[in-house]
């Protein structure tokens, strides 16, 4: 399990007699990389001098709104040069507004935040907003931004519903502190649940924030593994599955260099999923193919297709999970072949086979297919997502043309036929009249019927 603490400020005195030893600690809980975000200048060039010694440290350059009161056109100079000399610096951090504690004034803050927003543009470089009461200002100076596409994370969130989701729709990620832990955490737990797990960060916040059961005590990165049980419950996801996004996250925002290879057989809950081609019958609007080649943290971008021993042998021990699944960046009945054999060494083991399909196997194929499925495989889960011929050329964009939903209707019913169980799908992004359509003629068919979220797999 790999972990990443976005945000550590070991260049506290807290850390001054042992230091190495809380890096060494981290790394043998799995905390791979750390980001130290600069409050000041010397702040800075600490958490610069610091990442310089330490593999797996990397720096954030940034002034904290609390300073604002004492920075000027040299503090801004010298940030910028921090930016561009030093190696590990990957983001702008910590800035933002803080009309809390009040310790600078709001003008000064403001003209601070934007000025660093400057660098962030000019620069590249993501940014590491802190936000305490300040929302609305904190929002109208991020929008003008624009247009530039804002990356960055707001970390230690606090804020109600309405910033959130005004903070997600810019782009942002969002990260939560220690006090998610808290016996009583309050809105924080029904705020995490309208993150998407793409957009999650893990941090510590540390020295502050210690999680339960070290609350109270210094906190430090080895501590970020006590928030995952929580995430995991929000999203019903497992702490591994939580610790994979995050870290994918991290790594892509702040450009870590992690290596993260692309995977044939990829877990999520308990549950093996199969990706053995990257080839489709389809060019779907909603593809996220086209947006990223990530599912869950997984990379499923195929340097080749591997071959049927290949893939058995990276499916491994296959004992604990509950089902196999036949789902990737591809139309797995492009390789009805390797299915059908991979689904007889699955069902031998005695496991339970899924296959996820656009339903076009007929056509693919040139041959109805259900047949030679029974017995292999056990639940076949069609995404349908329109009502009618037409509609579905127009969303799936089928190389077969309109002549495919017909195809994909008789597909389902003799899946039905041959005993196996049916579940025709639809994303949550169409019209509800048609969600119910789709429901109807699922249902005719004598198949189950799910609205599914985009990019939530299972
Ligand atoms: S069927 Fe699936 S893999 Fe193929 S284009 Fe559509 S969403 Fe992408």
């Amino acid at each position: 399990m790999r972990l990443i603490d976005t945000h550590c400020h070991l260049d506290f005195p807290d850390y001054g007699e042992d230091l190495d030893r809380v890096i060494e600690r981290a790394a043998s809980r799995g905390v791979t990389r750390m980001i130290v975000p600069g409050i000041n200048a010397a702040s800075s060039e600490k958490a610069i001098e610091i990442a310089g010694r330490h593999h797996s440290v990397f720096a954030a350059v940034g002034m904290h709104p609390h300073e604002a009161d004492r920075s000027g056109p040299d503090v801004i100079s010298r940030l910028r040069d921090l930016c561009i000399n030093s190696d590990k610096v990957v983001a702008v951090g910590e800035i933002g507004l803080d009309y809390y504690r009040k310790h600078s004034r709001a003008g000064n803050q403001r003209d601070l935040f934007r000025q660093c927003l400057d660098i962030s543009k000019e620069l590249d470089l993501p940014l590491i907003l802190h936000n305490r009461e300040a929302g609305r200002d904190l929002l109208e100076i991020l929008r003008a931004s624009a247009p530039r596409v804002l990356k960055g994370v707001v970390h230690c969130f606090s804020g109600d519903k309405r910033f959130l989701e005004e903070i997600l729709a810019l782009g942002l990620h969002i990260s939560f502190t220690g006090s998610i832990t808290f016996e009583r955490p309050g809105k924080l737990k029904e705020l995490i649940e309208l993150v998407p797990p793409e957009r999650l960060l893990l941090e510590t916040d540390s020295p502050y924030m210690s999680p339960v059961p070290l609350r109270g005590k210094r906190n430090e990165p080895a501590n970020v593994r006590y928030l995952l049980d929580v995430y995991a419950g929000a999203y019903g996801l497992r702490p591994e599955d939580v610790a994979r996004v995050t870290t994918h996250n991290a790594n892509r925002l702040f450009r870590l260099g992690l290596e993260e290879k692309s995977k044939v057989a990829y877990s999520i809950r308990d549950s093996l999923y199969l990706n053995i081609t990257n080839r489709c019958t389809n060019r779907c609007t909603f593809c996220t193919r086209g947006v990223s080649d990530y599912v869950k943290g997984h990379n499923l971008k195929l340097a080749g297709e591997p071959l049927v021993d290949e893939i058995i042998s990276y499916m491994g021990d296959i004992r604990d999970y509950k089902e196999i699944v036949f789902c990737g960046f591809g139309e797995p009945t492009v390789r009805l072949g390797a299915v059908k054999r991979i689904s007889a060494f699955a069902k031998e083991k005695g496991k339970k086979v899924r296959l996820v399909t656009n339903g076009e196997g007929d056509l693919i194929n040139g041959r109805p297919v259900a047949r030679e499925l029974k017995g292999l495989i056990d639940t076949v889960s069609v995404s349908l997502n329109a009502p009618d011929a037409g509609q579905y050329a127009g969303i799936c964009r089928p190389v077969f043309g309109e002549g495919a939903f017909d195809s994909i209707i008789v597909f389902i019913r003799e899946c039905r036929e041959q005993g196996m169980d049916v579940e025709v799908t639809c994303l949550d992004l169409i019209p509800e009249q048609d969600v119910s359509q789709c429901r109807a003629i699922a249902e005719g068919l004598g198949a189950r019927f799910r609205v599914r979220r985009l990019n939530v797999v299972g």
